[in-house]
C-alpha cells in the first residue's frame, strides 16, 4: 500500500507530470509532478519569506518540530520502506534499515538544535566585548540522489531546519515519490508556510535554477561527482555556501594479519549494499600477496550465496541496479578490465530484466583498467594484489576520490599508522559499518566539501556573526 502522495501525483492534480518505475520490472509506479522554473522561484520566495521567523525561534521550538516530523515518518516506517523498495530497488530490509538510519538524523538534529553556543572573545580592544555568534546562512536547498532517497533528504534537511534555515528538497527524478511521502510528514508536523518544501521534476534545470538562485544562501548536493563541479560553478555568480557529498572509490585494504573470515564477510558487507550503488562501496580491494589466494576463494563463496532478484522478495540480497544505464557502465568496466587482462573469478547469476547485473569478482585488477578509477556504481569487487605497507597506502592514495576506506589488520599500531597516511575522510578498521547521526560523514579531495551528521553538520549551515561591543 502507498502512501496517499502516490494517488495525489496523478496527472489530473497537475499540469504536467513524469512517471515513476520499479527497477524490479520497469513497470510504471505512479506520477510526480514535473514542476517547472516558476513553480522554484515561488518555492524559494516562500522560504525566504518564512525565514526570519523561524530563524528567530527558540531553538527548543524548531526541535519540537523536527520531533512531531520524526513522530510522522516513524507512524509510517514500514509504507515508506516499502515505497523506498519500489522505486530504488534495494531489499525491503536494507530499506527498512534507510528508515531508521535517516530518521535517527531528525532525532540526532532536534538533540542537537538547543546546543548551538556561540564565544565571547578574549577582547585585544580596550574597553570592548567580543563575540561570535553561528546564525542560520537562510533558505537552504537540498539536492540529493536516488540511492538514498529517504536518507540523504533527512540527513540534510533537519540539520538545516535544526540550524534555523528554511529548506527546499530536490529529489531525484528516479525517486521523487520518498520524497513527496517525506513532505506529506512535514504537512503533518506543521512546520510554519514556506519553512519545507518539496520540489520534484524531471529534468535538472530545477536544480541549477535553486542553485543560481540569488535567495538561495546555502546548496547542499550528494550526488556525482561531475555535477558536484557544475554546482560548485553555479554557485559562484551568487557566492553561496556550497556542501558537498560526491562520489567515492573506497579502497579496501586487506594486510596478512588480518582475520580472513572476519574479513571476507565485512568485504561482501562493503561491497554489495544497495548492490554496490553506494560511494562508501569497497570498489578497490587490496589484498597482501601472501593471502591473495585464501581470500578471493573465500570471497567467491561468500558472494555465489548471495541471491539476486526483486528487493520485494525477503530471499534476496541484491536487488536490481537503478536502470539499465547503469548496469550498462558496470558491464563496459568489467569489459575494458577483462580486455587489459583481468580475470572473472565469479560471475553470478541473476534474473531476466535490464536492470539486473550479477555479482562479478575480478582479479588481477591494475592501474590501467578503467575500474581502477572509475567510481563503481555496482557489484563489481575489483580485486588488486600488493606487496607491501608504503606500497598500498600510495595506490589507494592514487584516486581523485577521497571519501572512505577500509582496513583490515590484527594490528592496531598499523592501522593508526596507514589511517594518518591514507588521504580519506573516514577510515573503517575491521568493520564494514561506520556511519550515522553522531559522526562526521564527509569526503576529502573531489569526493566533497564541508560534513553531514555530528554538530559540524548543523553547523555547516551557519556561519559566524561577530560583534564587537564598546562601553565608552
Ligand atoms: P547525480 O549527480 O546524477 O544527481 C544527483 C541530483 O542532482 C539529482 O537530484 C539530479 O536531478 C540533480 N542534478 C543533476 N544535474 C544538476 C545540475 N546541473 N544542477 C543541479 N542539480 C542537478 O547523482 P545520482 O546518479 O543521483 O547519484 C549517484 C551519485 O551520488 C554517485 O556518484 C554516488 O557516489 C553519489 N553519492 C554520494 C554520497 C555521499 O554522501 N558522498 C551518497 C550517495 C550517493
Amino acid at each position: 500500500m502507498l502512501p496517499s502522495t502516490l494517488q495525489q501525483a496523478s496527472q489530473k492534480d497537475y499540469a504536467a507530470t513524469f512517471a515513476v518505475h520499479d527497477p524490479a520490472t520497469g513497470s510504471q509506479i505512479g506520477f510526480a509532478p514535473d514542476q517547472t522554473l516558476a513553480d522554484a522561484d515561488e518555492a524559494v520566495a516562500r522560504a525566504a519569506a518564512a525565514f526570519p521567523a523561524w530563524s528567530a525561534r527558540l531553538a527548543s521550538e524548531r526541535a519540537a518540530y523536527l520531533r512531531r516530523w520524526r513522530d510522522a515518518l516513524a507512524a509510517q516506517a514500514d509504507t515508506l520502506a516499502e515505497l523506498i523498495t519500489q522505486e530504488q530497488g534495494k531489499p525491503l530490509a536494507e530499506a527498512r534499515g534507510e528508515v531508521a538510519y535517516g530518521l535517527g538524523f531528525v532525532e540526532w538534529f532536534a538533540q542537537e538544535a538547543v546546543r548551538v553556543n556561540g564565544s565571547i572573545i578574549a577582547s585585544h580592544l580596550p574597553g570592548s566585548r567580543l563575540m561570535a555568534t553561528p546564525a542560520p546562512l537562510g533558505v537552504a536547498v537540498a539536492i540529493t540522489p536516488w540511492n538514498f532517497p529517504l536518507a540523504m533528504i533527512l540527513r540534510k534537511a533537519a540539520a538545516a531546519l535544526a540550524a534555523g534555515c528554511t529548506v527546499v528538497v530536490k529529489p531525484s527524478p528516479e525517486t521523487p515519490l520518498t520524497a513527496l511521502a517525506i513532505a506529506e510528514a512535514a504537512q503533518e508536523a506543521e512546520f510554519p508556510d514556506g519553512v519545507y518544501a518539496t520540489l520534484t521534476g524531471a529534468s535538472p534545470v530545477l536544480g541549477e535554477r535553486l542553485v543560481a538562485h540569488p535567495l538561495v544562501r546555502a546548496v547542499s548536493f550528494t550526488g556525482s561527482t561531475v555535477v558536484g563541479r557544475r554546482i560548485l560553478r553555479d554557485a559562484a555568480p551568487t557566492v553561496k555556501r556550497v556542501l558537498l557529498e560526491l562520489g567515492g572509490h573506497a579502497p579496501f585494504i586487506v594486510f596478512e594479519d588480518a582475520d580472513m573470515d572476519a574479513a571476507v564477510a565485512d568485504c561482501v558487507g562493503a561491497k554489495f549494499v544497495t548492490s554496490g550503488q553506494d560511494c562508501l562501496a569497497a570498489n578497490r580491494i587490496f589484498v597482501h600477496r601472501s593471502v591473495h589466494d585464501a581470500f578471493v576463494d573465500k570471497l567467491v563463496t561468500a558472494t555465489a550465496a548471495l541471491k539476486v532478484g526483486p528487493g520485494t522478495d525477503p530471499t534476496v540480497d541484491l536487488g536490481p541496479m537503478i536502470h539499465a544505464g547503469q548496469a550498462q557502465v558496470c558491464a563496459d568496466q568489467v569489459e575494458d578490465a577483462v580486455a587489459k587482462g583481468a580475470v572473472v573469478r565469479f560471475q553470478g547469476y541473476c534474473p531476466e530484466g535490464e536492470a539486473y547485473f550479477a555479482p562479478v569478482i575480478l582479479d588481477g585488477v591494475r592501474e590501467d583498467m578503467r575500474i581502477f578509477h572509475e567510481e563503481t556504481f555496482g557489484p563489481v569487487a575489483p580485486v588488486i594484489i600488493f606487496d607491501d605497507e608504503d606500497e598500498v597506502i600510495r595506490r589507494a592514495n592514487d584516486s581523485v576520490y577521497g571519501l572512505a576506506a577500509y582496513i583490515q589488520t590484527a594490528d592496531l599500531a598499523r592501522a593508526l599508522r596507514v589511517q594518518q597516511q591514507l588521504d580519506y575522510g573516514m577510515v573503517a578498521v575491521n568493520t564494514d559499518r561506520m556511519t550515522g547521526p553522531p559522526v562526521p560523514f564527509g569526503g576529502r579531495r573531489q569526493s566533497g566539501l564541508g560534513r553531514e551528521g555530528a554538530q559540524q553538520g548543523l553547523l555547516d549551515f551557519t556561519d559566524i556573526k561577530y560583534l564587537c561591543l564598546h562601553q565608552r
